[in-house]
């Protein structure tokens, strides 16, 4: 089996969602006592978080980077960043490492493709909604995406980082998500990625007239895949 190098913290919130999928996908299908082979590196948020208000990209890859070649240097086969957003980041890390990194839009493509599915909206921060570097790869892939009104934007992005990364969750926000999810359904989307890994902590199936495609669930488990894969 191969070792996971998880790039987690971003926010810690949902690094616990990964740490659970991709144990218990590997003990479900090898059985027993099994279970995933983690180097995990929490990096602290806040610096993250103030680097992106600042615009200060540069900064985060930095970060990022010289983490994921501590995990390389330890003995991790692949990394696995655990957020959407700093994915922005994945052509500056990958001048760093010899190993890949596994992009979270290629686990959220082939998923809805293989369910037939063309059309697709798409909620996030505002950089992953309004920037290329995931929804890029998405259209790359065949996929038709769309993001949320230009006014909802902003709305869906306060949530996230005011709220979600947080740890909070509300009825209020979660009625907002429902709002616009039902809206993007109406401009023809036939089903919604949680294209943020906290978007999860709020909204469920139950929550969605067309089927919900969260990332963290589709990356940890493509990660877990990945890990039992032998060739
Ligand atoms: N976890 C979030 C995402 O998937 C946002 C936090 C971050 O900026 O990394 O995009």
């Amino acid at each position: 089996m191969k070792t996971i190098g998880l790039l987690g913290g971003m926010s810690w919130e949902s690094t616990v969602t990964y740490y659970e999928i991709l144990n218990k996908e590997i003990a479900e299908k090898l059985g027993g006592f099994h279970s995933a082979r983690i180097l995990m590196y929490n990096v602290d948020f806040a610096e993250l978080e103030a680097n992106m208000m600042r615009g200060n990209w540069a900064g985060n890859a930095a970060i990022l980077s010289d983490a994921a070649k501590r995990l390389e240097s330890i003995g991790a086969d692949f990394i696995v960043i655990a957020t959407n957003t700093m994915h922005k980041l994945v052509p500056d890390m990958e001048k760093h490492l010899h190993i890949p990194i596994l992009h979270i839009a290629d686990a959220a493509a082939k998923r809805i493709k293989g369910d037939g599915l063309r059309r697709v909206g798409f909620l996030g921060t505002k950089f992953t909604m309004t920037q290329d570097f995931v929804i890029g790869r998405l259209k790359a892939a065949g996929l038709e995406v769309i993001v949320p009104e230009e006014e909802d934007i902003g709305l869906v992005n306060d949530i996230i980082f005011n709220e979600l990364c947080l740890g909070k969750i509300l009825d209020s926000s979660r009625a907002e998500y429902k709002r616009i999810i039902s809206h993007m359904k109406d401009r023809g989307a036939g089903g919604v990625i949680l294209g943020c890994t906290e978007v999860g902590m709020l909204i469920g199936e139950k929550d969605s007239p067309i089927p919900v495609y969260d990332t963290t669930i589709l990356h940890a488990q493509e990660a877990a895949r990945l890990a039992m894969r032998t060739e």
